[in-house]
């Protein structure tokens, strides 16, 4: 079986740890094949070095070097380096890094000085975390370098500010006017990334943020046609348990983009492409379920444990099979 995810930091890595989890439990005598898409539009130029938060967290999570309480950033970290920047009054200051961590961005750096594509050093890093021992490939959305801004209103001007800037130092707290994602118009999919949603037999969509995680990814050239024109089952998890957001600031970023913050309303986001959606057992979507080609199952979506993830996971595998109509798991084992 082949599985192909769209996926942002935390949400999505935490979601593919419990796929992963999942699958193993399932298919213990094959090894199901998944290619994860991760988000670029988060990545950022710090100190001369080249950060991709979204993938390192997947990298982390998947690898088993995450800090837990965090969700992103590495386990056991000590932050010598980034004292040490302060006193010398470099900055950003706004931004976290550790000291490990500071050593997977230095040999990205130094990769990507030589010339290497952003996926072949990915693909370096995945093999580092043992990805393939999960039989997960991650890729970036694209290799091209890409960054999402902010448009925000300082002293009656308004100015574009990096995604991070926005998210990290002012928390989302800055009035946004839109999202403008440098670069995106002009990248071009990662190899790989097209045929990965044109050839799987499954496609999820963790329940990453919609805006600037899989809104991000969905901008890039041809990713959406290849959603709209793959054969496999398109199933996503809401991020709002609740009715909220579980971390992060999601419901701003909807917000910015004149849309409500309701399970129903995300799914509008994928409309063209979507066949089926979970949704927390508190969110019910009553009049969508009823009356759309949408398949909309609700049960609880808090990843509280790897064990929670997996049975989340498990629950959008089963709803991808029963809208492709397959009878039983052994149909998509092929
Ligand atoms: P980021 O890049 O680190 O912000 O992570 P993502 O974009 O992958 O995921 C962020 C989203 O994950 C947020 O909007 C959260 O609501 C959602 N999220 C985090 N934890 C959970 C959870 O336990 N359950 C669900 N359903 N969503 C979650
Ligand atoms: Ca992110």
């Amino acid at each position: 079986m082949r599985i192909t995810a769209l996926a942002g930091g935390v949400g999505g890595a935490r979601f593919l740890r419990g796929l992963v989890h999942h699958l193993r439990a399932d298919y213990p005598d094959e090894q199901p094949q998944v290619t994860v898409i991760g988000n670029t539009g988060d990545d950022i130029t710090l100190f001369g070095l080249r950060v991709c938060p979204d993938l390192d967290t997947i990298l982390y999570t998947l690898g088993g070097g995450v800090h837990e309480g965090q969700g992103w950033g590495r386990a056991d970290e000590s932050h010598h380096v980034a004292a040490e920047l302060a006193e010398l009054g470099a900055t950003p200051q706004w931004f976290s890094l550790g000291d490990k961590d500071f050593a997977t961005h230095i040999y990205r750096s130094q990769l990507l000085a030589r010339g290497m594509p952003l996926s072949s050093v990915t693909a370096q890093l995945a093999a580092r975390w043992g990805l393939g021992d999960h039989g997960v490939t991650l890729l970036p959305m694209t290799d091209t370098p890409v960054e999402t801004h902010v448009v925000v209103t300082q002293g009656g001007d308004q100015v574009a500010i990096h995604f991070q800037e926005w998210w990290v130092r002012h928390q989302a707290a800055l009035e946004a006017d839109r999202f403008v994602v440098a670069g995106l118009d002009s990248a071009t999919a990662a190899p790989g990334v097209l045929e990965a949603i044109r050839s799987a037999d499954v496609v999820l969509l963790p329940p990453s943020n919609p805006v600037v995680s899989i809104g991000i990814i969905l901008g890039v050239p041809g990713v959406r046609d290849a959603l709209r024109g793959t054969r496999a089952p398109v199933v996503g998890v809401s991020p709002l348990v609740g009715g909220r957001p579980v971390r992060g600031h999601a419901d701003v970023c909807l917000r910015t983009i004149g849309v409500d913050t309701t399970s129903e309303a995300i799914a509008g986001l994928y409309q063209d492409f979507l066949d089926g959606w979970l949704v927390d057992s508190e969110d019910a979507m009553a009049h969508l379920t009823g009356s759309s080609r949408l398949a909309v199952v609700a049960r609880p979506l808090l990843m509280s444990s790897v064990a929670a993830a997996a049975d989340i996971a498990g629950a959008a595998l089963a709803l991808a099979l029963r809208v492709a109509g397959a009878p039983d798991q052994t149909e998509l084992q092929k």
